[in-house]
């Protein structure tokens, strides 16, 4: 080979090396950032994995608050639609969870007092409460609407729905038994003062006016036992929950009406039992006493000399059945509604003369149910009643 070509050759093959190096040297430093991108990517997929994860937690958790919350939810759109409804707003608006979406809250609730809250609370982003009555005033619904975010354009909403028809009948009631009370307690206690009074005014000087005062004083004073007695015995009916012990029906039964023969016969009534042995139920001895004392008590008291009052106890169909019944003045179905009702008394005058608090019923009502049981009344005006207690036997 010539010099020259073996220079050139050698040349050549240089030039390629060197080329060689420097492809080389540039794959060396892009496989470097590309295992570097690569693990980039690896981080990235991972933190998309964990976010997924994250939503999926979250809108889990989401769903079970919503629909574990005894609230109900609503999502309105920022037209002010329902998009989301939970099951128990669907149940509290008695519609389908279907029939709700895409509606808006006017239509959904028939409140217009209730969007114009909504339109409030868009308008100045602020949470609003409001309560209104569902359609026929049926239920009454307190309802929380709340802004979603500050500066969201248009405005979405959560609407938080609660029942509260319970709650404020509880408290209707509350604060009628409250003046009820206050209103009981207030006659007898203005009769002793005025009594008191007229004592210390000179009447203690005339014994026979003073006698006839002390005797309205004692009398008014008992009537005040007599009523906080009652009253104390429907609040350990209310709060205190039954103590469960096997009781005899009929032997109780039998006793109790012995127990009331001497106050039938000083009335000129006669008092009669017919129990069927071996009414085994579930109870508390003492209410179940209290039940049958106030019914033949109320039997004897409401009916005239020369009636008669028989107390029937029986099994029917795994209850026991206790009926009292009497031939006395009956009661007109106009009053037989509101009977068990604290205080109420069809002739005020007789329940008082006869020591009568308009309580006695409303004592054996709410045992009776305590004890899983029901009463009920069957009467005629001028011919008689009969109550009628119904038990589970055990
Ligand atoms: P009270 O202490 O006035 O008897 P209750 O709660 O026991 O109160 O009874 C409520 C009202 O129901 C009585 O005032 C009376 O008007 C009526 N009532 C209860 N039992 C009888 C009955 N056996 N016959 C007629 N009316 C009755």
């Amino acid at each position: 080979m010539h010099l020259n070509a073996w220079i050139s050759s050698l040349t050549l093959a240089a030039a390629i090396a060197a080329v060689a190096v420097h492809y080389y040297r540039l794959y060396v430093r892009n496989r470097h950032q590309l295992t570097a991108t690569q693990s980039e990517i690896n981080d990235l997929n991972a933190q998309l994995t964990a976010c997924r994860a994250q939503g999926l937690r979250a809108s889990s958790e989401y769903a079970a608050l919503v629909s574990g919350c005894g609230a109900g939810v609503l999502l309105l759109d920022g037209a002010g639609n329902i998009v989301e409804a939970s099951p128990s707003a669907a149940k509290t608006l008695s519609a389908s969870e279907l029939h709700l979406k895409g509606k808006s809250l006017l239509h959904a609730t028939l409140s217009p007092d209730l969007d114009e809250c909504l339109e409030i609370a868009r308008s100045q982003r602020e949470i609003r409460r409001c309560e209104f009555r569902t359609p026929g005033a049926v239920n009454t619904l307190s309802v929380t609407i709340v802004p979603v975010g500050s500066t969201e354009q248009p405005c979405r909403c959560v609407v938080i729905v609660n029942d509260v028809t319970e709650l404020r009948r509880l408290e209707t009631m509350r604060r009628d038994f409250v003046a009820n009370v206050s209103h009981e307690l207030r006659t007898p206690l203005t009769s002793i003062r005025a009594m008191a009074e007229t004592l210390q005014d000179g009447a203690l000087n005339d014994a026979t006016v003073a006698d006839r005062f002390l005797g309205i004083i004692s009398a008014e004073a008992q009537r005040l036992t007599r009523i906080s007695e009652d009253l104390l015995v429907l609040s350990h009916a209310e709060s205190r929950p039954t103590e469960l012990s096997p009781v005899d029906l009929s032997l109780m039964v039998d006793q109790i009406a012995q127990r009331f023969q001497k106050q039938a016969a000083n009335s000129g009534i006669q008092l009669l039992a017919e129990t069927e042995p071996g009414l085994n139920v579930s109870g508390s001895a003492d209410q179940l006493e209290q039940v049958l004392i106030n019914l033949i008590d109320n039997a004897i008291k409401y009916t005239p000399e020369g009636g008669r009052v028989v107390v029937r106890a029986q099994a029917q169909i795994g209850s026991a059945r206790v009926c009292v019944t009497d031939t006395g003045i009956g009661i007109m179905n106009q009053d037989l509604p509101r009977i068990f009702e604290r205080f109420y008394r069809v002739d005020k005058a007789r329940s008082r003369e006869s020591g009568g608090t308009g309580l006695g019923l409303a004592i054996v009502k709410h045992i009776v149910e305590s004890h899983g049981g029901c009463v009920n009344v069957e009467s005629e005006f001028n011919r008689g009643s009969t109550f009628i207690v119904t038990i589970p036997l055990t």
